[in-house]
């Protein structure tokens, strides 16, 4: 039987955590069509969900899971390589890559696997990585495992990135690395810039489209797709888990890159392959990804909407960012708790973010859409904003 003692490190750790109030507690939720969720008994509007375009529970992939999931059971029993790469997981890679316009795509467990195992494929000591400031934890620490040297950059400085990218002159590889858009913010990243500066400097340039893909772009490929620059992105990465309604990281690309990430990338080679009903519901999605752009285009429409009635509260500090991520900045962690506690009691599930997750001072509500809320779901959020704002305000 294992210790119920803690060691006492540990039990300082938690102490402190707990003491910083940053403890996180666990809780079950039940996911509901429309955007929601039941918690607790309660029903909230879920605008704390990745699945934008509510496929997550689409009849469709259910039902072409379900078919997988008799025919080859639960578990993939091997990773990729040894024996667990199915017809399945054969029809989702040539999906994905014609999808991506791409000769071949590879799969991984998942997004954060993705990142981790090809950024420190790719980049060795000798290199040197300059790592967007606002990137996602797995791209970092991707960065780190690689062991090259660790530059961070501010998007809104492309200016100290050129001359940091032209200091580095020595024989090392030079590897920018970005989300396309960034998690907390909502913001895109300046891809064309970054493709300019990466030719011009003779880096490589690793863009992770994990809310990018099936938001952004004609046909949903993501940010890149949407500004033109697909072709100058040496790596493209991308998860199964947010738009796509599944599980999985992919990276799309030339037949020799992808040959190249089969025979190198770690997580990808000691990894378990993906559940072959997970790959046959990500082929279902990306069949309804391409053919009903009108849920895109819904998402699009919520989201300005939403956006335009957090603009008219001016005292409200809404970054400029466009898409279903919306960040409200509050600065008081304090408040941002209580705003999101008051806003569930009303009926409405919204992440408050505080630092470590987000810089000091900039604590807020993350609002994320999906293409099944409704109008009356934000107007009735935003009242139930103001009544909190109001009431907190009042009090202080
Ligand atoms: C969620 C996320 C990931 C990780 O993807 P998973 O498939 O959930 O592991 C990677 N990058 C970014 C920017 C993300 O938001």
């Amino acid at each position: 039987m294992a210790s119920s003692e803690l060691p006492e490190w540990m039990e300082t750790d938690l102490r402190q955590i707990r003491e910083a109030g940053l403890f996180r507690s666990r809780r079950i939720f039940q996911p509901l069509a429309g955007g929601r969720c039941l918690l607790d008994g309660q029903t909230l509007v879920n605008l704390s969900s990745n699945d934008y375009l509510d496929l997550a529970q689409d009849p469709r992939l259910v039902s072409a899971a379900s078919v997988a999931l008799s025919e080859l059971g639960v578990g993939a029993r091997a990773s990729a390589l040894v024996s667990g790469r199915t017809i399945w997981h054969a029809r989702l890679e040539e999906q994905l890559a014609k999808f991506e316009g791409a000769e071949a795509a590879l799969l991984f467990p998942s997004g954060y696997a993705a990142n981790l195992g090809v950024i420190s494929a790719v980049a060795q000591e000798a290199d040197t990585i300059f790592c967007d400031r606002l990137n996602h934890a797995s791209l970092i620490d991707g960065c780190r495992l690689s062991g090259a040297r660790f530059r961070v950059f501010r998007h809104d400085q492309l200016e100290k990135l050129k001359r940091e990218l032209a200091k580095h002159t020595d024989a090392g590889r030079k590897f920018i690395v970005t989300d396309s858009v960034f998690s907390m913010d909502g913001l895109s990243a300046p891809l064309r810039d970054l493709c300019d500066l990466a030719e011009e400097f003779g880096a490589s340039l690793i863009v992770d489209e994990a809310h990018g893909t099936g938001v952004y772009g004609g046909n949903g490929r993501g940010l890149a797709e949407e500004l033109g620059v697909e072709d100058r992105v040496t790596i493209r990465i991308g998860t199964l888990s947010k738009a796509v309604g599944c599980l999985g990281g992919f990276v799309s690309g030339s037949e020799a890159l992808i040959n190249w990430l089969w025979n190198r990338v770690r997580t990808q080679i000691y990894s378990t392959a993906l559940p072959p009903s997970i790959c046959a519901a990500a082929c279902a999605a990306l069949e309804i990804i391409q053919t009903e752009s009108v849920r895109r285009a819904r998402l699009h429409e919520l989201s300005r909407y939403l956006r335009l009635g957090l603009k008219e509260r001016s005292r409200l500090t809404v970054p400029a960012s466009t898409g279903p991520i919306i960040p409200v900045i509050l600065s008081d962690p304090a408040l941002t708790m209580q705003v999101a506690r008051d806003l569930q009691s009303d009926g409405f599930l919204v992440g408050a973010i505080r630092p470590p997750t987000v810089p000091q001072g900039t604590s807020r509500l993350r609002i994320s859409l999906t293409c099944a809320h409704q109008r009356e779901d934000l107007e009735r959020f935003l009242k139930a904003l103001d009544g909190s704002l109001a009431r907190n305000g009042e009090s202080r």
